[in-house]
């Protein structure tokens, strides 16, 4: 809650920052609506030993630095220099954006123990899952995380939570990450592109026309022994619930079930949704529900992280209703 981004920049235009902590609030409200419907717990500080498997030791070094910011104070970097001429400092946070992709992400002092509890929440949903004690656990994360990747931080993300606790389950067996926002998760995609052992499947907007721009088409599919085990489905502006469930049907679900996984972890973007001030889908409430029998259907222990979605109002509805779905309660 403490993590208050202010403002970002796009092509130019300075804007008001959608990913607030309203949107934590409202997700809260929705499920604790019904208090019998849900268990809750708070996450545990999780062993910085994980992160570090998946980040550089650089990118935590600059969030420290920005531990040292004035309460308040948004610094969103401004110099981005080509990487292969000069070495960067992360203990200056004029080098700030030596490790950032965009200029959408500032950082604040507070954002280094945000993106810490966002992963342990992450992180403790995983061991519900993983102990057994869960069929399915949801993590409320926020900051998100799909976009970050090993040493960048970008698209509101610091941490790519999917990217942690799959690098755990992994232990026990493959993994599939099944990105359902509606950008590309290009820090996943980064994350396991040489990887046999976790399928990155994403279905998001069409990277000609929306973020992440420069990742996202379908013809990326990994690399080295990785090769064929990344997938991308760009869809078109105004795809609706119908479209998008039957890629999830036809394409998705089979790949899925050939790669034969022993968990799943869903990065649920609620950004697909019809009034989503930054998506451009059209699905509804009643798709979200859909979506998450669907995927509950597949019959694997899942942990769902939360990613995107920033239409304040009905953000919580929405993830009420995939769980719903995913819970298969009425
Ligand atoms: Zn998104």
């Amino acid at each position: 809650m403490d993590h208050r981004p202010l403002h970002e920049w796009g092509m130019g235009e300075k804007s008001a920052h959608p990913e607030t902590h309203y949107r934590a609030e409202s997700i809260l409200k929705s499920l604790t609506a019904d208090s019998s419907a849900y268990r809750f717990y708070e996450p545990e500080m999780l062993s910085l030993s994980l992160v570090r498997k998946v980040h550089s030791p650089a990118l935590f070094d600059l969030y420290q630095t920005a531990q040292k910011l004035n309460p308040g104070q948004n610094i969103s970097p401004s110099v981005f220099p080509k990487r292969h001429i000069m070495v960067a400092d992360p203990t200056d946070i004029h080098h700030a954006g030596y490790f950032c992709s965009d200029s959408a992400t500032p950082l604040m002092s507070k954002t280094y123990e945000a993106a810490l509890f966002s992963a342990s929440s992450a992180q403790d949903a995983s061991m519900l899952v993983e102990s057994g004690k869960s069929r399915v656990a949801y993590a409320l994360c926020r900051p998100p995380g799909h976009h970050a990747q090993k040493d960048l931080f970008g698209g509101y993300c610091y941490f790519n939570n999917a990217a942690i606790i799959a690098k755990r389950m992994r232990a026990k067996g493959k993994v599939v990450i099944l990105d359902i926002d509606f950008h590309h998760g290009n820090g996943t995609q980064e994350i396991f592109w040489q990887d046999d052992q976790v399928l990155f499947i994403s279905l998001h907007g069409d990277p000609k026309e929306f973020y992440p721009h420069f990742t996202g088409y379908e013809h990326e599919d990994g690399e080295g022994k990785g090769k064929g085990f990344t997938a991308n489905f760009p869809l078109g502006r105004g795809c609706d619930g119908s479209e998008y469930l039957k890629v999830l049907q036809s394409k998705v679900f089979p790949m899925i079930r050939k790669f034969d996984p022993a968990s799943l972890v869903i990065s649920a973007g609620f950004d697909t949704y019809h009034k989503d001030p930054l998506g451009g889908f059209a699905l509804q409430t009643a798709d979200f529900n859909t979506m998450g029998e669907m995927i509950s259907n597949i019959g694997l222990p899942t942990v769902i992280v939360q990613e995107g979605g920033y239409h304040v109002d009905d953000l919580g509805l929405n993830v009420e209703a995939f769980l719903r779905g995913i819970s298969h309660r009425k």
